[in-house]
């Protein structure tokens, strides 16, 4: 969990690239953002409801975070 330094807002894990099937049915609802296929040099890695985004250098956390969400949405480690 990270949040939002702009509006206090709560923030999902913010990913890029081409979205797994998981990860597209987790930013239909709201889990998570996608930024697209382009990756900025410095990315951002949360995003709020209100369209901010940060970075957070906890990767840990943002780690945990995602695979809790693609998880719910039936993602499998092997
Ligand atoms: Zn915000």
């Amino acid at each position: 969990m990270s949040l939002c330094p702009e509006c206090g807002a709560s923030g999902v894990p913010l990913i890029f690239g081409l979205p797994a099937p998981e990860a597209l049915a987790a930013a239909q609802s709201g889990e998570l953002a996608l930024g697209g296929c382009l990756m900025p040099r410095q990315p951002p890695n949360w995003q709020c409801s209100g369209g901010h985004q940060w970075r957070d250098g906890d990767e840990i956390a943002f780690d945990e975070q995602l695979l809790t969400v693609l998880a719910a949405h039936g993602y499998r480690m092997d």
